[in-house]
């Protein structure tokens, strides 16, 4: 990531593969980004590209295999809001609200497993933007629950692990055989 080579003057977005369960490098904890750059730029472009194709509201770069502290998300609904994506590099929750939200969550790294959740309603957040800027945000609401989803995934953590052990083993003896029967 130290070659910067001039932008090609069109250039098309890639869709990135996108990790599931039992993958071992969804429990890594992610490392934080050194330098922002044209190539980490491209990244997030793809990371939001494969995001919105998928479709999701959220997606961290571990879930498509580059352990690197970066998240991206856009809450906009349907087509006929305008897309209002979020990049953050090296993010961190420094606050939480006290006030709870329950939401049915879902992971795009564990495919058609749905389960309500409660989390903070609100969560202040220190990141780095596309442009290397040091940033602030207060995010609400869905926002604030994406947030927390994403942050976790770079801290190797998975939604279905608030679901208590046994209910979180059975999900994943599920992906596993899944897999296992694919492979065979
Ligand atoms: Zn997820």
């Amino acid at each position: 990531m130290t070659v910067t080579m001039p932008p090609p003057i069109s250039r098309r977005m890639a869709k990135l593969d996108i990790i599931k369960v039992p993958d071992p490098l969804l429990r890594k904890v992610s490392t934080p980004v050194e330098r922002v750059d044209d190539d980490l730029r491209r990244f997030l472009d793809d990371m939001l590209e494969t995001m919105y194709e998928a479709p999701g509201i959220g997606l961290a770069a571990v879930q498509v295999a580059q352990p690197i502290r970066a998240i991206v998300m856009d809450i906009a609904k349907g087509e006929d809001e305008p897309k209002s994506p979020i990049a953050m590099i090296n993010p961190e929750i420094v606050e939480l609200g006290s006030e709870m939200r329950l939401h049915e969550e879902g992971c795009l790294s564990i495919p058609e497993v749905y389960a309500e959740l409660e989390r903070p309603a609100s969560a202040l957040v220190r990141y780095i933007d596309r442009e290397g800027r040091r940033q602030e945000m207060r995010c609400e609401g869905l926002l604030a629950t994406v947030l927390q989803h994403e942050v976790d995934h770079l801290d190797g953590k998975l939604f279905i692990d608030y679901l208590g052990r046994l209910k979180r083993d059975m999900i994943i003896k599920k992906f596993k055989k899944q897999k296992a029967l694919a492979s065979s």
